[in-house]
């Protein structure tokens, strides 16, 4: 009996695993799937001691109303990212996370955020205030001189930055988990 039970655990292959990063960003990337702006969607993900403390995601201040309803981010404007005149109706997703930190007495200090999308410099600086101290971002968002107020904040160290990438067979992994229930005993899954 032991050895059956020996060659069997040499032919196992462990079910593939997020990493911690990798888990967080997919949290963020699920916040995303609730925005409510035209732009295009962003989450975040604020965690401490790999806990989710906050979550948010683009949209219109609580109460406004949401530009995927209206059909416009402002009359004859499609989108809140394609007029520069006009600020974003959206509050960004990690300054929502922030916010709703804020409203529920939850502290960020020491905390990590994961973005989507790398913070605007709005948000960088909210993040850094809060006393976020690490940010993990998937896609990159900041070039010429915001880049550099970016890079000084870095240098003063008050926060790091790090892009992420979610592994192909990770997403597929969870685009499967997403596509049909999953807490089935094997046994059940047989023909
Ligand atoms: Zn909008
Ligand atoms: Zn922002």
């Amino acid at each position: 009996m032991t050895h059956l039970i020996g060659s069997m655990a040499q032919d196992y292959q462990p079910p593939l695993r997020p990493t911690w990063d990798e888990y967080f960003l997919m949290l963020a990337k699920l916040a995303a799937t609730r925005s409510t702006c035209l732009a295009f969607p962003v989450g975040a993900v604020i965690v401490q001691d790999r806990q989710v403390l906050a979550t948010g995601y683009n949209g219109p201040p609580s109460g406004s109303v949401h530009c995927i309803t209206q059909g416009y981010c402002y009359p004859g404007l499609l989108s809140c990212d394609s007029n520069k005149a006009l600020p974003s109706r959206a509050v960004h997703a990690e300054a929502n996370a922030v916010a709703q930190a804020a409203k529920h007495g939850i502290s960020c200090a020491g905390a990590s955020i994961y973005v989507t999308l790398e913070p605007c410099l709005s948000c960088l600086k909210l993040v850094i205030s809060a006393g976020i101290k690490q940010v993990y971002y998937e896609t990159s968002f900041n070039s010429g001189d915001k880049a550099v107020v970016r890079d000084l904040f870095i240098q003063d160290g008050l926060v790091s930055l790090k892009q992420i990438v979610l592994s192909e067979a990770i997403a597929q992994k969870a685009a499967e988990c997403l596509m049909r229930p999953i807490s089935i005993p094997q046994t059940q899954l047989q023909p």
